[in-house]
C-alpha cells in the first residue's frame, strides 16, 4: 500500500511521535537500513528475513527501476497500525500484528520497497497502476511468494484493472507476454516523470487501455472455455 492514498495517516515514522531510542542500523553494498521496532515479541527470524529481503531485493529494484533511489531506508514495526504495510518516501511502516499472523509473508517487504524505488509524484499517478506495478515487482522479484501462498489470480468475471494490486499485476504480466515486452518499464518511467496519461497505452500499443483489458479478459474467457 502507498501511504499517500490513505487519508489522515502520518507522513512517516519520524513524524509519528514514535522513535526508537536506538534503532538497529545495517549497511550493505552502499545501502543502509534503519530498523525501528516497537514490538519486543517480533520473531527474530522474521526480522532477519525482512532485513535479508530488503538488501537482496532493493538492490535489484533500484538497479532496474531507479538508480537514483534513496540509499537509506527506514523500516518501522508499528504495534498500533491496523493496516498491513505502507510506504511514504523512504519510510516503510509494517504492522506487527500482520507479521505475527503471517510471518511467512516476507515479500510484503518487496512490495513496499518497490514503492520506495518508484518514487512517483503520487498525486499525478493512478493508484491502481502504482499498486499494480508494486505487485508486479513482487511477482517478479519476490524471494518466497510461494511460501506465503501468494500468487497472481487468473482472470475472473467481476475483476477490473482499477482494482489494482494483484489483478492489475496479472494484467501487466499478460501485457508483457502477449502485447509488448518492456511495457511495464515504459509505464513506470512515465509515472516516475509525472507525465503518465491513459493515452500512453494507445501510443505504445495501438490499443486503448480499455481495449487492452477487453482483449485480456476475452483471451482468459476463451481459455476457460477450451479447458
Ligand atoms: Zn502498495
Amino acid at each position: 500500500m502507498l501511504k499517500g492514498f490513505l487519508a489522515g495517516v502520518c507522513l512517516g515514522a519520524s513524524v509519528c511521535g514514535f522513535s526508537q531510542e536506538h534503532p538497529d542500523v545495517y549497511h550493505r553494498n552502499g545501502f543502509t537500513l534503519i530498523f525501528e521496532c516497537e514490538d519486543s515479541t517480533l520473531d527474530v527470524k522474521v526480522k532477519d528475513r525482512m532485513i535479508e529481503t530488503f538488501f537482496q531485493v532493493y538492490a535489484v529494484l533500484t538497479a532496474q527501476y531507479n538508480p537514483l533511489a534513496e540509499r537509506q531506508v527506514n523500516f518501522h514495526i508499528d504495534t498500533a497500525y491496523t493496516g498491513v504495510a505502507e510506504a511514504g518516501g523512504a519510510h516503510v511502516r509494517f504492522s506487527s500484528r500482520w507479521l505475527h499472523a503471517y510471518p511467512e509473508d516476507i515479500d510484503v517487504v518487496t512490495h513496499e520497497v518497490m514503492h520506495v524505488a518508484q518514487a512517483y509524484p503520487w498525486e499525478r499517478c493512478p493508484a491502481w497502476l502504482t499498486e499494480g506495478i508494486a505487485d508486479y515487482a513482487r511477482y517478479k522479484y519476490g524471494v518466497d511468494n510461494s511460501g506465503a501462498g501468494w500468487s497472481l489470480p487468473s482472470y475472473r468475471i467481476g475483476q477490473h484493472y482499477m482494482q489494482g494490486y494483484r489483478v492489475a499485476a496479472r494484467f501487466l504480466v499478460w501485457m508483457e507476454e502477449r502485447i509488448q515486452p518492456g511495457i511495464v518499464y515504459v509505464l513506470h518511467r512515465k509515472l516516475q516523470m509525472g507525465i503518465y496519461q491513459d493515452a500512453l497505452w494507445q501510443e505504445q500499443t495501438g490499443y486503448t487501455l480499455d481495449e487492452l483489458w477487453g482483449r485480456y479478459t476475452g483471451e482468459a474467457a476463451e481459455m476457460s472455455v477450451q479447458r
